[in-house]
Protein backbone atom coordinates (compact mmCIF):
# COMPACT_ATOMS: atom_id res chain seq x y z
CA UNK A 1 0.00 0.00 0.00
CA UNK A 2 2.93 2.53 0.95
CA UNK A 3 4.87 1.27 -1.99
CA UNK A 4 1.72 2.15 -4.21
CA UNK A 5 1.39 5.69 -2.24
CA UNK A 6 4.74 6.04 -3.39
CA UNK A 7 4.96 5.40 -6.96
CA UNK A 8 1.55 7.03 -7.15
CA UNK A 9 3.59 10.43 -5.71
CA UNK A 10 6.47 9.81 -8.01
CA UNK A 11 4.33 9.77 -11.09
CA UNK A 12 2.38 12.84 -10.01
CA UNK A 13 5.82 14.71 -9.45
CA UNK A 14 6.87 13.26 -13.05
CA UNK A 15 3.95 14.45 -14.67
CA UNK A 16 4.55 17.81 -13.16
CA UNK A 17 8.37 17.83 -14.79
CA UNK A 18 6.45 16.55 -17.79
CA UNK A 19 4.08 19.22 -18.32
CA UNK A 20 6.56 21.80 -17.67
CA UNK A 21 9.15 20.69 -20.21
CA UNK A 22 11.06 17.22 -18.90
CA UNK A 23 14.01 17.47 -16.60
CA UNK A 24 16.59 16.15 -19.71
CA UNK A 25 14.80 19.41 -21.66
CA UNK A 26 15.46 21.57 -18.91
CA UNK A 27 16.54 25.45 -19.90
CA UNK A 28 19.72 26.62 -19.74
CA UNK A 29 20.91 26.01 -15.74
CA UNK A 30 20.96 29.27 -13.39
CA UNK A 31 24.50 28.77 -12.87
CA UNK A 32 27.82 27.48 -14.38
CA UNK A 33 27.95 24.57 -12.27
CA UNK A 34 24.36 23.58 -11.17
CA UNK A 35 22.83 20.75 -13.11
CA UNK A 36 20.69 19.73 -16.34
CA UNK A 37 18.41 19.31 -13.87
CA UNK A 38 16.95 22.55 -12.34
CA UNK A 39 13.95 23.43 -14.11
CA UNK A 40 11.94 25.19 -11.60
CA UNK A 41 8.95 22.16 -11.99
CA UNK A 42 11.33 19.24 -11.82
CA UNK A 43 12.89 20.95 -8.41
CA UNK A 44 9.75 21.43 -7.41
CA UNK A 45 8.38 18.05 -7.67
CA UNK A 46 11.73 16.62 -5.81
CA UNK A 47 10.98 19.15 -2.72
CA UNK A 48 7.89 17.68 -2.51
CA UNK A 49 8.78 14.53 -2.90
CA UNK A 50 11.48 15.02 -0.42
CA UNK A 51 8.75 16.30 1.67
CA UNK A 52 5.96 13.68 1.69
CA UNK A 53 8.78 10.91 2.43
CA UNK A 54 10.55 13.19 5.41
CA UNK A 55 8.14 16.15 6.63
CA UNK A 56 10.04 16.23 9.60
CA UNK A 57 13.63 15.25 8.95
CA UNK A 58 15.70 16.94 11.52
CA UNK A 59 19.31 17.02 12.80
CA UNK A 60 20.17 13.73 14.66
CA UNK A 61 22.82 14.72 16.84
CA UNK A 62 21.97 15.05 20.52
CA UNK A 63 22.00 18.56 21.51
CA UNK A 64 20.62 21.01 24.02
CA UNK A 65 22.07 24.46 23.04
CA UNK A 66 23.85 25.65 20.37
CA UNK A 67 27.32 25.37 21.88
CA UNK A 68 26.76 21.50 22.17
CA UNK A 69 25.45 20.74 18.74
CA UNK A 70 28.85 22.93 17.71
CA UNK A 71 30.86 20.45 19.39
CA UNK A 72 28.74 17.63 18.29
CA UNK A 73 29.19 18.59 14.54
CA UNK A 74 32.81 18.81 14.81
CA UNK A 75 32.92 15.43 16.40
CA UNK A 76 30.74 14.26 13.84
CA UNK A 77 33.44 14.84 10.71
CA UNK A 78 34.46 10.61 9.66
CA UNK A 79 32.29 9.30 12.21
CA UNK A 80 28.66 8.51 12.75
CA UNK A 81 25.81 10.47 14.82
CA UNK A 82 25.16 7.48 16.67
CA UNK A 83 28.85 6.98 17.59
CA UNK A 84 29.07 10.94 18.63
CA UNK A 85 25.49 10.72 20.43
CA UNK A 86 27.26 7.64 22.62
CA UNK A 87 30.36 10.13 22.90
CA UNK A 88 28.25 13.52 24.08
CA UNK A 89 26.52 11.64 26.74
CA UNK A 90 29.19 11.50 29.10
CA UNK A 91 30.91 14.38 27.42
CA UNK A 92 28.42 16.96 27.64
CA UNK A 93 27.85 16.46 31.62
CA UNK A 94 31.69 16.45 32.29
CA UNK A 95 32.07 19.49 30.54
CA UNK A 96 28.99 21.88 30.79
CA UNK A 97 29.94 24.69 29.15
CA UNK A 98 32.84 26.86 26.94
CA UNK A 99 34.85 27.72 30.10
CA UNK A 100 34.92 23.37 30.51
CA UNK A 101 35.90 22.80 27.46
CA UNK A 102 38.27 25.38 26.76
CA UNK A 103 40.86 24.89 29.71
CA UNK A 104 40.25 21.08 29.76
CA UNK A 105 43.21 18.51 30.21
CA UNK A 106 43.91 17.90 26.44
CA UNK A 107 45.10 14.26 27.06
CA UNK A 108 42.24 13.43 29.05
CA UNK A 109 39.86 15.07 26.32
CA UNK A 110 41.42 13.25 23.38
CA UNK A 111 41.17 10.03 25.13
CA UNK A 112 37.37 10.48 25.79
CA UNK A 113 36.40 11.80 22.26
CA UNK A 114 39.25 9.12 21.15
CA UNK A 115 35.81 6.63 19.70
CA UNK A 116 34.96 9.63 16.79
CA UNK A 117 38.47 9.41 14.84
CA UNK A 118 40.94 11.78 14.38
CA UNK A 119 40.80 12.45 17.98
CA UNK A 120 43.71 14.40 17.74
CA UNK A 121 42.58 17.60 15.91
CA UNK A 122 39.23 17.22 16.99
CA UNK A 123 40.26 18.09 20.61
CA UNK A 124 42.57 21.26 19.19
CA UNK A 125 39.71 21.75 17.24
CA UNK A 126 37.27 21.67 20.27
CA UNK A 127 39.59 23.20 22.35
CA UNK A 128 40.82 26.23 20.25
CA UNK A 129 36.60 26.99 19.28
CA UNK A 130 35.70 27.07 23.00
CA UNK A 131 38.42 29.16 24.02
CA UNK A 132 37.91 31.97 21.23
CA UNK A 133 34.28 31.40 22.54
CA UNK A 134 35.25 32.27 25.89
CA UNK A 135 37.43 35.21 25.11
CA UNK A 136 36.12 36.41 21.93
CA UNK A 137 32.27 36.22 21.77
CA UNK A 138 31.07 36.48 25.99
CA UNK A 139 31.35 32.55 26.09
CA UNK A 140 27.94 32.79 23.39
CA UNK A 141 28.35 30.79 19.90
CA UNK A 142 28.35 33.36 17.30
CA UNK A 143 25.13 33.93 15.32
CA UNK A 144 27.07 34.77 11.70
CA UNK A 145 28.69 32.40 9.19
CA UNK A 146 31.66 35.38 9.19
CA UNK A 147 32.35 35.11 13.17
CA UNK A 148 31.36 31.31 13.01
CA UNK A 149 34.25 30.76 10.08
CA UNK A 150 36.92 32.43 12.64
CA UNK A 151 36.63 29.36 15.09
CA UNK A 152 39.46 26.78 15.05
CA UNK A 153 37.99 24.09 13.03
CA UNK A 154 34.67 25.38 11.79
CA UNK A 155 34.20 25.78 8.08
CA UNK A 156 31.02 26.07 6.16
CA UNK A 157 29.22 22.61 6.53
CA UNK A 158 29.74 23.11 10.56
CA UNK A 159 28.79 26.71 10.41
CA UNK A 160 25.56 26.00 7.71
CA UNK A 161 24.70 22.71 10.43
CA UNK A 162 24.82 25.26 13.90
CA UNK A 163 23.02 28.08 12.10
CA UNK A 164 20.34 26.42 10.45
CA UNK A 165 19.59 23.68 13.05
CA UNK A 166 20.45 25.63 16.33
CA UNK A 167 19.35 29.28 15.46
CA UNK A 168 17.15 28.93 12.62
CA UNK A 169 19.13 30.85 10.49
CA UNK A 170 19.35 29.85 6.59
CA UNK A 171 22.87 31.24 5.94
CA UNK A 172 23.32 28.29 3.41
CA UNK A 173 22.67 24.20 2.78
CA UNK A 174 24.79 22.06 4.49
CA UNK A 175 26.61 19.57 2.02
CA UNK A 176 27.69 16.72 3.88
CA UNK A 177 28.73 13.46 2.24
CA UNK A 178 25.07 12.47 1.84
CA UNK A 179 24.32 15.28 0.29
CA UNK A 180 27.06 15.83 -2.01
CA UNK A 181 26.36 12.69 -3.42
CA UNK A 182 22.40 13.19 -3.87
CA UNK A 183 23.03 16.64 -5.52
CA UNK A 184 25.01 15.07 -7.92
CA UNK A 185 22.77 11.94 -8.35
CA UNK A 186 19.76 13.78 -9.12
CA UNK A 187 21.22 16.53 -11.20
CA UNK A 188 21.20 19.47 -9.44
CA UNK A 189 24.80 20.07 -9.81
CA UNK A 190 27.77 19.43 -12.25
CA UNK A 191 30.57 20.35 -9.47
CA UNK A 192 32.20 18.32 -6.78
CA UNK A 193 33.87 20.37 -4.82
CA UNK A 194 31.13 20.80 -1.41
CA UNK A 195 31.33 24.83 -1.81
CA UNK A 196 30.55 25.06 -5.05
CA UNK A 197 28.15 22.58 -4.99
CA UNK A 198 26.41 24.56 -2.26
CA UNK A 199 27.15 27.67 -4.02
CA UNK A 200 24.81 25.56 -6.77
CA UNK A 201 22.30 24.19 -3.94
CA UNK A 202 22.06 28.10 -2.98
CA UNK A 203 20.68 28.81 -6.22
CA UNK A 204 18.01 26.30 -7.32
CA UNK A 205 16.52 25.46 -4.12
CA UNK A 206 14.52 28.59 -2.31
CA UNK A 207 16.30 29.82 0.68
CA UNK A 208 13.28 29.63 3.21
CA UNK A 209 14.01 25.59 1.76
CA UNK A 210 17.28 25.36 2.64
CA UNK A 211 17.55 24.21 6.32
CA UNK A 212 15.20 21.84 6.06
CA UNK A 213 15.95 20.34 2.30
CA UNK A 214 19.35 19.52 4.15
CA UNK A 215 17.94 17.36 6.37
CA UNK A 216 15.76 15.95 4.04
CA UNK A 217 18.65 15.15 1.83
CA UNK A 218 20.71 13.67 4.54
CA UNK A 219 17.90 11.07 6.14
CA UNK A 220 17.48 10.28 2.35
CA UNK A 221 21.06 9.42 1.56
CA UNK A 222 20.92 7.27 5.06
CA UNK A 223 17.93 5.32 4.38
CA UNK A 224 17.11 4.99 0.77
CA UNK A 225 19.72 6.66 -1.76
CA UNK A 226 22.67 5.06 -0.13
CA UNK A 227 26.12 4.99 -0.85
CA UNK A 228 26.75 1.86 -2.75
CA UNK A 229 23.52 0.52 -3.83
CA UNK A 230 21.11 2.94 -4.17
CA UNK A 231 17.26 1.25 -3.07
CA UNK A 232 16.18 3.29 -6.05
CA UNK A 233 12.58 0.45 -6.04
CA UNK A 234 11.91 2.16 -2.27
CA UNK A 235 12.65 5.69 -3.26
CA UNK A 236 9.72 8.04 -4.43
CA UNK A 237 12.06 10.35 -6.50
CA UNK A 238 12.73 7.44 -8.75
CA UNK A 239 10.57 8.92 -11.60
CA UNK A 240 12.76 12.11 -11.77
CA UNK A 241 16.11 10.38 -11.11
CA UNK A 242 17.80 9.86 -14.19
CA UNK A 243 21.04 8.95 -12.62
CA UNK A 244 23.49 6.53 -13.54
CA UNK A 245 23.16 4.79 -10.05
CA UNK A 246 20.22 3.73 -10.13
CA UNK A 247 19.46 0.02 -9.59
CA UNK A 248 16.56 -1.89 -10.29
S1 LIG B 1 16.17 6.69 -7.83
FE1 LIG B 1 17.90 5.69 -6.82
S2 LIG B 1 19.70 6.91 -7.33
FE2 LIG B 1 17.88 8.17 -7.77
S3 LIG B 1 17.51 9.35 -5.88
FE3 LIG B 1 16.29 7.49 -5.74
S4 LIG B 1 17.55 6.01 -4.64
FE4 LIG B 1 18.89 7.66 -5.36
Amino acid sequence: MAQEKKKKSGAKAAAAVRKSGGARRAKTPQSGGAGRGTDPARVRAILKGLDEAYPSATCALKHDNAFQLLIATILSAQCTDERVNQVTATLFPKYPNPKAFAYANPSELEREIRPTGFFRNKTKSIMGASKKIVEEFHGEVPKTMEELLTLPGVARKTANVVLGTAFGIAAGVVVDTHVLRLSERLDLTKNTDPKKVEQDLMKVIPQDRWILFSHQLIWHGRRVCVARKPRCVECNLERLCYSKDKTN
